[in-house]
């Protein structure tokens, strides 16, 4: 059987809109605003009352889709989008999504964000059962399921278009385990779906009357759509020529929306979950900046762009100046090909440049996001000391990173994580620093508005701060994390 090359490790951003003439170009822009969530292939599907058009290519969506000849063989009213992000390689083009496969009953593309925590012992059931697999992504097996399964789902008959291939949809999304957002489109209906604790995000929108599901509201912003409401965990969305159905065909659970979208991955300027994303961050570093000052520091400086939210917070809590110390150069892409052995020994700096201005002599507070490696700091701190700052602290604007993500965030085995195998003052001499501290974990659930963690019931699903994984990891019985640690099975 074929491994999975990238099981655990996707992180991708969901398009789709439904009775626009303009379907492809709005899902273009949309997924150009959505980059930061993948940048390693990007595609779009889109029908057109009679057939189905797709373009999926690696590369950046505005390598992508850069020409008017692709853009106009997208036609029809309906499309949607997907970029993805991949930590292996080269991504292999049969990887790309939207996939897209023919039914019994039409065609159906499918974008996915998330990972499943089951879909190896799926796909092994349904190799075994005859099942020919194309890709390698846990996407697919979605599909199998859908083509598998029969109306027999003991749910009510959805009234809307295509009523017996939603109850598809239904009965394939109840066999699978794991996080994700999920949309399809048919030839009569665009469908979203979250899973039941609603771990990714999943945002309805509305132009010119034709609706959109997306990941991000950054996504409406760019075309001038409205922001109508989130998905909600569980909720399967259908919205075909008479508007938009909801269905909540799943069992309830505590919802767990992933802290670390607020932390790091989700763009600043989007409302998530009904807060932006920037508040919640500033929100952050001011708790960081109470429960882990720095007394008579010079300068607070942001490790640009993920730390610079934090950090806006940090200094004006504490009263320290906020300066600009890293500059970053905006143009490097993912797939910049690293320098040769040659000019490496230099110090060639691709991404980032101290301002030797603001550090030179100054006692420096460092903010960033979040140590996963710990190669970035390393690198970082370096640079601030040769620019001349008489001391480094550092302060990390969520707590230590010390289990992998399993529900589709990209962080590596935990024997990679530097908070897994050193403790705070191990990290701290590795790093470099003066001083070295981390957000408590009650402090980041303050910064969201809550009291503290719920440590009965977390509010979010922050496994990779506590290691609690809310979602059953039944493929994962041999990695680090315990196997079938779920909170609700264990209450
Ligand atoms: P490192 O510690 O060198 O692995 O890099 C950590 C930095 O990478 C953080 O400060 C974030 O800005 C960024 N980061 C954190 N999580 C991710 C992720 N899942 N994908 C890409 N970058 C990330």
């Amino acid at each position: 059987m074929i491994p999975f090359d990238d099981k655990f490790h996707e992180e991708c951003g969901l398009f789709g809109i439904f009775g626009h003439g303009d379907s492809a170009p709005h899902t273009a822009l949309g997924l150009h605003a959505l980059q930061h969530r993948g940048q390693e292939a990007a595609g779009i599907v889109s029908y057109d009352g009679q057939q189905f058009h797709s373009h999926r290519t690696p590369g950046l969506v505005g390598e992508t889709f850069d020409s008017a000849d692709i853009m106009e063989r997208l036609g029809g009213d309906a499309a949607i989008g997907h970029v993805r992000y991949s930590t292996t390689g080269q991504t292999a083009l049969r990887n790309i999504q939207p996939l897209f496969a023919e039914f019994d009953f039409g065609g159906m593309a499918v974008a996915h964000n998330g990972n499943l925590t089951n879909a190896f012992s799926l796909r092994r059931e349904l190799v075994n059962r005859g099942s020919i697999f194309q890709s390698t992504t846990d996407t697919e097996v979605l599909i199998h399921l859908i083509a598998n399964s029969r109306d027999s789902t003991p749910y009510a008959r959805p009234d809307s278009a295509d009523p017996e291939v939603v109850l598809r949809v239904i009965k394939a999304l109840r066999q699978i385990q794991g996080a994700y957002s999920l949309i399809c489109l048919t030839n009569n209906v665009l469908l979203g779906a979250r899973d039941p604790w609603g771990v990714r995000p999943l945002i309805i929108g509305e132009i010119d009357g034709a609706m959109i599901l997306a990941s991000e509201t950054c996504a409406l912003d760019i075309i001038g759509a409205n922001f109508v409401r989130d998905v909600a965990p569980g909720e399967v969305v259908v919205i075909d020529k008479s508007g938009l159905k909801s269905l909540k065909p799943f069992l309830t659970v505590p919802s767990k929306f992933c802290i670390f979208e607020y932390v790091y991955f989700s763009r600043p300027d989007s409302v998530v979950e009904g807060s932006n994303v920037y508040e919640v961050r500033r929100r952050i570093g001011a708790e960081l900046a109470r429960e882990k000052p720095v007394n008579g520091a010079d300068v607070v400086t942001p490790v640009p762009d993920s730390g610079t939210p934090a950090a806006i917070g940090f200094a004006a809590e504490s009263g320290i100046p906020f300066e600009l110390g890293i500059i970053r150069n905006h143009y490097v892409g993912r797939t910049f090909i690293e320098p040769a052995d040659q000019i490496r020994h230099l110090g060639v700096r691709l991404k980032h440049n101290p301002n030797k201005a603001s550090l030179s002599g100054k006692k420096v507070v460092l903010v960033d996001d979040s140590i996963v490696r710990g190669t970035t700091s390393v690198k970082i701190v370096e640079m601030v000391r040769n620019a001349g700052a008489a001391e480094v602290h550092m302060r990390i604007a969520s707590p230590p990173t010390t289990h992998s993500c399993f529900y589709g965030v990209d962080t590596p085995d935990r024997d990679k994580l530097m908070a897994a195998n050193m403790d705070i003052k191990e990290m701290q001499h590795h790093i470099g620093v003066d001083s070295l501290s981390f957000l408590s974990i009650d402090g980041l659930y303050r910064a969201m508005g809550e009291p503290s963690r719920n440590t009965k019931q977390p509010q979010y699903c922050d496994a990779c701060f506590s290691g609690e994984y809310p979602i059953a990891l039944t493929d994962h019985q041999d990695g680090n994390p315990p196997t079938q640690l779920s909170l609700l099975a264990e209450k």
